[in-house]
């Protein structure tokens, strides 16, 4: 089979032929129909810090992507063949404290398909049966594949007190900030603005439901807040730009007593201003991982059948597998939100 595969610890990605491997106990052989480039592919792309420090080449590289259980390996009794899969991206150990507890999304041992183990840029992947979730036929597969980034906004959005009734700001518009937009809007949030830099991704902020959105070049997005919420601040912080002037922004925005929820991962650490910023204004700040497995798959893939968010307008790219040159570079450019890579195309 063809796959995208990190050869060398070095930048770029190599299209070449490797062996389909056999499904194993508890494992399923999945042919793929559509994979979706997320942040951390460009990030193994570009071999930066992050990758050089993670990943052991050869690895087949991917973890958004969906397709047909094409096999099943010895002791499988769901899903079965034929059926129409997304992949959870995280493997995880079902031994550890965190695992045992009902928090497998920050499992100790966790391995992440395309990262420490191989994925989804590939024509086929051969993956542990658990990580499947099995969606309606008619699902479009572009969709199918980003419900792996979805479930990181609909963690998001679903922890702590949720947003229904709530005022809510979204720091970052991409492609998760966007998602998180659009399960708050659906979930009962009654005011939702969002910041970002690109005018571009806050165009589609609109699209997806934001009441208001703020180009942090322009505008203060603290003092727009004040001006829509009467001098309050908002109930709720759902920061996903991993920029530390967004975090400051956004923890400035939140009322005493409010609640911020991190997605967004800075890349260097940051400093903060632990007294003035969270401790004497009663903020409760909580670090989001991953989707809580396999909760936030009930929610969201019960927002995407039921229609209540719809994130087609998202997909902005599509391209051959053959082609991935062209869709890593324009992500690289900040041109797209979503690009899906077709293996069989
Ligand atoms: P992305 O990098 O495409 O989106 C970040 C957005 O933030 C961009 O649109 C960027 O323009 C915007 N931004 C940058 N600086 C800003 C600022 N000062 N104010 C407002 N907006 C600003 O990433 P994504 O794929 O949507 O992922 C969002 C974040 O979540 C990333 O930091 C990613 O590393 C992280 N992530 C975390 C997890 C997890 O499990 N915690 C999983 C996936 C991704």
């Amino acid at each position: 089979m063809k796959a995208l595969v990190k050869e060398t610890p070095a930048p770029g990605l190599t299209l070449r032929e490797v062996d389909v491997r056999e499904p194993g106990p508890g494992e399923i052989l999945v042919k793929i129909r559509a994979a979706s480039i997320c942040g951390t592919d460009l990030h193994i792309w570009r071999w930066d810090h992050w990758a050089a420090g993670r990943l052991r080449p050869p690895v087949i590289t991917g973890h958004e992507f969906a397709g047909v259980v094409e096999a099943v390996g010895p002791g499988v009794a769901t899903p079965r063949v034929g059926d129409h899969v997304s992949l959870e991206s995280h493997i995880v150990c079902h031994t550890c404290y965190q695992c045992r507890t009902g928090k497998g999304h920050i499992c100790q041992n966790t391995r992440i398909l395309g990262v420490d183990t191989d994925g989804g840029f590939a024509e086929y992947a051969t993956v542990p049966a658990e990580n499947a979730w099995v969606n309606p036929p008619d699902l479009p597969w572009e969709i199918a594949a980003v419900l792996e980034p979805f479930g990181n906004a609909v963690h998001t959005v679903y922890s702590g007190v949720g947003v229904e009734g709530r005022t809510v700001l979204v720091t970052g518009a991409g492609p998760i900030g966007l998602m998180a937009i659009a399960v708050a809007r659906a979930s009962g949030a009654t005011l939702v603005v969002a910041t970002d830099l690109q005018p571009y991704r806050l165009e589609f902020a609109r699209r997806m439901g934001a009441d208001r959105v703020v180009n942090v070049r322009e505008e203060d997005p603290v003092e727009v807040v004040r001006e829509l919420t009467g001098g309050q601040g908002v109930e709720v912080l759902l920061e996903f730009s991993g920029s530390e002037r967004a975090i400051h922004q956004g923890l400035q925005a939140l009322m005493p007593g409010g609640e911020a929820r991190i997605l967004g991962i800075p890349s260097d650490p940051i400093r903060f201003d632990l007294a003035g910023e969270l401790v004497m204004r009663g903020i409760t700040a909580v670090g989001i991982a991953g989707r809580r497995l396999y909760e936030t798959w009930y929610q969201g893939s019960g927002l995407i059948y039921s229609g209540r968010v719809d994130l087609e307008p998202l997909i902005t790219h599509r391209f051959a597998m053959a082609d991935y040159r062209e869709a890593f570079e324009l992500l690289e450019r900040g041109e797209g939100v979503k690009a899906v890579l077709y293996p069989d195309a």
